[in-house]
């Protein structure tokens, strides 16, 4: 009699590791198999608890030593060793600019495939496999790895994250990894821009999107109004930022930042195809213009002709009266 051995899958967790993002990427981790959590920082009690929730088996904080773990070349490197010391057979992260670095760089070292921006995961005759969105969401594609590891990054909102049927014990640990940062780099400085990061979700990773264009002519409340009602994060186009208006951080785009939220809502944005680009993986669109043949109009799933100051800030008006707000 055979028995076959459960694939290990190691989750690297930056950042706030209960994050949705986070947890989605467990959720999809889970259908390949155990799931140990690795994290640069010791983990909180309350930290551990969750992430049983989600199922997960094992957190291990990666020690580096006197090694600096901020620098995506370097937690590559120890993500990659953790992958080898737990034999694991998939490594996966969120989808940020960052981790899709980390992720580089941790598939460089183990020699191994990278899916990068995945919506779902499955194994392919043992092998790391997973379906992506690509060319500004005209297509849709499946990918497999050809190695005997792979390594991927999970695009935001892909899933709704799910507790596990059976919560695990999440035990405590700690790799000791040896890692060296690459001749010639170092991290001489590094700034958290504070913008609305306190107060909303991340661009990147947020489910609700309310996203702003030329069309506001430069006055952002009836957007902010909107997106503070419905708990989402505040978008933009290039133009408005070249105008002054937002800053880069905030740009949707081919230049900008990739979304795919659950929910986009595109006001005075006509929706040119460098945008588009950016956000056309998102679950449901929302076009606000005043012109109903906008291209953004024409590609929604539901569209209102009209100002969008008048539109916008009705929509929050109701929203707030329906959570009794
Ligand atoms: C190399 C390159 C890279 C680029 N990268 C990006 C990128 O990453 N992201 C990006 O967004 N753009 C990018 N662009 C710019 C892009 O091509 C468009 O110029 C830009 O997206 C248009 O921005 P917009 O929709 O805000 O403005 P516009 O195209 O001017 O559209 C404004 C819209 O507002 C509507 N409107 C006007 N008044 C109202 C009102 N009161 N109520 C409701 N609607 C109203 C108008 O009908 C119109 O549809 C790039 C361009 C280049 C050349």
């Amino acid at each position: 009699m055979t028995t076959e051995l459960t694939p290990t899958v190691l989750v690297y967790l930056d950042g706030d590791p209960t994050r949705a993002a986070a947890l989605e990427a467990i959720t999809l981790g889970r259908e390949l198999g155990d799931v140990v959590a690795a994290t640069a920082e010791p983990p909180t009690e309350a930290t551990r608890e969750t992430l049983g929730q989600y199922g997960v088996t094992r957190v291990l904080r990666l020690d580096a030593g006197e090694t600096d773990l901020r620098l995506p070349a370097v937690v590559g490197q120890a993500v990659a060793a953790a992958a080898e010391e737990i034999d694991a057979t998939a490594v996966l992260l969120t989808s940020s600019f960052v981790t899709k670095e980390i992720a580089a760089h941790a598939a460089h070292h183990l020699r191994a495939g990278l899916l990068v921006d995945v919506g779902s995961l499955h194994l392919h005759d043992g092998r790391l496999a997973g379906d992506k969105r690509v060319f500004g969401g005209t297509w849709d594609t499946s990918c497999a790895v050809t190695t005997a590891r792979g390594v991927a990054t999970v695009r935001p909102n892909a899933v709704v994250p799910e507790p596990a049927p059976r919560p695990a014990s999440a035990e405590p640990g700690v790799l000791t990894v040896s890692v060296t940062t690459p001749a010639g780099l170092e991290l001489v400085g590094r700034e958290v821009h504070e913008s609305d990061a306190d107060s909303r979700p991340s661009l990147a990773e947020a489910a609700i999107v309310v996203a702003g264009g030329r069309g506001t002519f430069g006055d952002f409340d009836p957007v902010n109004e909107l997106a503070d009602a419905l708990g989402a994060a505040v978008g933009t186009t290039r133009d408005c930022v070249d105008e002054g208006w937002l800053g880069h951080d905030a740009q949707v785009g081919q230049t900008g930042v990739t979304v795919a939220p659950r929910l986009y809502i595109g006001a005075g944005i006509s929706g040119a195809p460098h945008h588009i680009g950016g956000m056309s993986a998102s679950g449901t669109i929302v076009a606000v213009n005043i012109d109903a043949e906008a291209p953004l109009v024409e590609m929604a799933d539901f569209a209102v002709v009209g100002d969008l100051a008048s539109v916008l800030t009705d929509a929050a008006e109701a929203i707030r009266a329906h959570r009794g707000g």
